[in-house]
């Protein structure tokens, strides 16, 4: 409907309603309201139902639209059908969160920001669900829920760690992988200036495929036109008080304004044989890859191109899912934390938006079976039907698989050129094809336990090294200016100090100590206990809990 046509106030049902919207149904003159005032009755109850669970994470958010452009071609490593032909473009959406804070939360405070993109492809959706750090807090799934129940309210007094910061320090120094993203969270970019203005990162390693069957390791780097201009504590503190929806209406304005914030896309690639050397697990998502061993490739660009017109509509309601980055020629690493995430993600969708969020317009793919679609080389469809809301049931397509003619799929192998290269059909039944597989999957395997053995021992439990203390020190000695050591210690102490038990206390300035002596005991100092240095053994005894070794 354009602005300019004329609106009438109606029922949800499209008739005109004639009577005030504000006036409801008496049984007499100064009686009661009725059951029969329909109008009344489907107002307040779509009222009632006006809140769909928040995401329990990245509930705080703002996006935009967005178009890709591919200026360099990744044909040599992928058969991903939009990373081929240089020049390719479509339109996406994207949407930047905080992590912890509940969807009415302050945007300037020091988190992660979640740094969402789908591609709207004639070849399906394709998701990079980013963040604008390069690494995370640990690299295990399943610490994930605890990590983050110490980001929420206390379970008892439903108070934040600006109270007591107690929980998020025990988790941290219980967990010494968190160490390098600690580090970089307490820096100058922990808190952006500006949502536009910052990087994104996948983080975890992906693997692209291709038309040789060939793979390669990658990690994905969004770096903005901009630089990551930040905001100090003080500014940031005060924005937060006064104006909590700071970094959403700054976005919003800029790009009202007409300004179109840019953004270079580049990957970092890695074979199978350099990541058997790499001093790192590939999929250790607490480590980045040293620019200087894996420069940058670009290959695209990002920009922003307009603000939405609804924001439940089509920010709110957007899904994402790291499942959705591993279209055709990308396949998943074996990174614990992204698989968890592929699991989680659709999950959380399902439990927020439903079973059928794909059909809703913001998520739905623009060659599904049944929707209009300008540049779709071929409809897609499946045999998932039926369930609330839906919006698209694939009209008479046979909701099992057919051998009736014009209503059975096809089965498509989009690894040549043209992506239609129709190799496989269904299930493989040739020997010469098994016996590949098979050869396939045993090299596969011992790759995969040269990688393994990377990671300490059963690193969900425990399991830190030297190697994770490395990296954070490279970040805090030779990235950080001597200014910005400064405002990170400043910062440390700021949050641990309203730690109530020193014990606690006296561990955060040696889990900072293990990274550098120095920086521990400044810590120590600010504060105000005793600096009892300790070696890694030493601080694996004191916290209780066994070292990798
Ligand atoms: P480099 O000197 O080549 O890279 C340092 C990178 O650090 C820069 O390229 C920049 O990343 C990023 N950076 C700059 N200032 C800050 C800051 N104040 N806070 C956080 N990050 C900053 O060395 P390496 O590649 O060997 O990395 C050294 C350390 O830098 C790593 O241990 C890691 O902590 C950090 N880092 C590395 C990244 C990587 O992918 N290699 C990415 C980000 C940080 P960018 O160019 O992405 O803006």
């Amino acid at each position: 409907m354009s602005d300019q046509q004329k609106k009438v106030y109606a029922l949800s049902n499209g008739f005109a309603y004639s009577h005030h919207p504000g006036a409801s149904l008496l049984s007499r003159p100064d009686g009661s309201i009725t059951l029969q005032d329909f109008h009344l009755v489907e107002n307040i109850a779509h009222f009632d139902r006006e809140r769909i669970p928040e995401r329990v994470v990245h509930a705080k958010a703002a996006g935009c639209k967005f178009e890709f452009e591919l200026t360099d071609s990744l044909s040599d490593i992928t058969f991903a059908a939009p990373y081929q032909k240089v020049g390719y473009k479509c339109p996406g959406m994207i949407r930047i969160s905080t992590v912890a804070g509940s969807s009415g939360s302050a945007d300037t405070v020091r988190d992660p920001r979640g740094f969402s993109f789908k591609f709207y492809t004639e070849w399906g959706n394709h998701d990079w669900v980013f963040n604008n750090t390069p690494v995370f807090f640990i690299r295990d799934g399943l610490k994930f829920p605890q990590f983050i129940h110490t980001q929420k309210k206390d379970p008892q007094n439903h108070a934040d760690g600006a109270e007591d910061s107690s929980r998020s320090w025990d988790f941290f120094t219980q967990n010494l992988e968190t160490l390098h993203q600690v580090v970089y969270l307490h820096g100058p970019r922990g808190i952006p200036k500006s949502l536009s203005d910052m990087n994104a990162y996948s983080g975890h390693t992906f693997k692209m495929i291709n038309d040789k069957g060939e793979l390669t390791y990658v990690n994905f780097h969004v770096k903005s036109d901009k630089g990551f201009p930040t905001l100090s504590n003080d500014e940031a503190s005060k924005l937060a008080g006064t104006r909590p929806d700071y970094s959403t209406i700054e976005l919003f304005n800029k790009i009202k304004e007409g300004k179109k914030p840019g953004f270079t896309c580049y990957i970092q690639t890695m074979t199978p044989e350099q990541a058997e050397k790499f001093r790192y697990s590939v999929n250790d998502l607490t480590k980045v890859w040293p620019h200087k061993e894996f420069p940058l490739r670009k290959f695209g660009r990002i920009t922003m191109t307009g603000n939405v017109d609804n924001y439940f509509q089509e920010i709110e309601q957007l899904a994402f899912s790291p499942s959705n980055t591993c279209i055709p020629g990308i396949q998943p690493s074996n990174d614990n934390v992204l698989q968890t995430r592929i699991f989680s993600y659709p999950d959380t969708q399902r439990y927020r938006l439903g079973a059928n969020f794909n059909q809703l317009d913001v998520n739905r793919p623009k060659n599904l079976n049944g929707t209009a679609a300008s540049r779709c080389p071929y409809a897609a469809s499946n045999f998932q039907r039926d369930g609330a809301s839906t919006l698209y049931n694939q009209g008479a397509m046979p909701n099992y698989i057919s051998g009736q003619p014009n209503a059975s799929l096809e089965y498509k192998d989009l690894t040549s050129e043209d992506f239609f290269k129709n190799k496989y059909k269904g299930a493989v039944t040739e020997e010469s094809l098994k016996k590949y597989i098979l050869e396939q999957e045993s090299a596969r395997a011992a790759h995969d336990a040269v990688i393994n053995a990377k990671l300490p021992g059963y690193y969900s439990v425990s399991g830190a090294s030297e190697l994770d203390l490395e990296q954070p020190r490279a970040l805090y000695e030779n990235v950080f200016t001597e200014q910005q050591r400064k405002d990170f210690i400043d910062t440390v102490v700021g949050s641990a100090s309203n730690i109530p038990n020193p014990k606690l206390k006296t561990t955060v300035s040696q889990y900072f100590g293990l990274l550098n002596a120095d920086l521990g005991k400044s810590i120590a100092e600010g504060l105000g206990i005793e600096w009892v240095p300790v070696d890694l053994e030493g601080y694996f005894d004191s916290i209780g809990r066994a070292s990798a070794k």
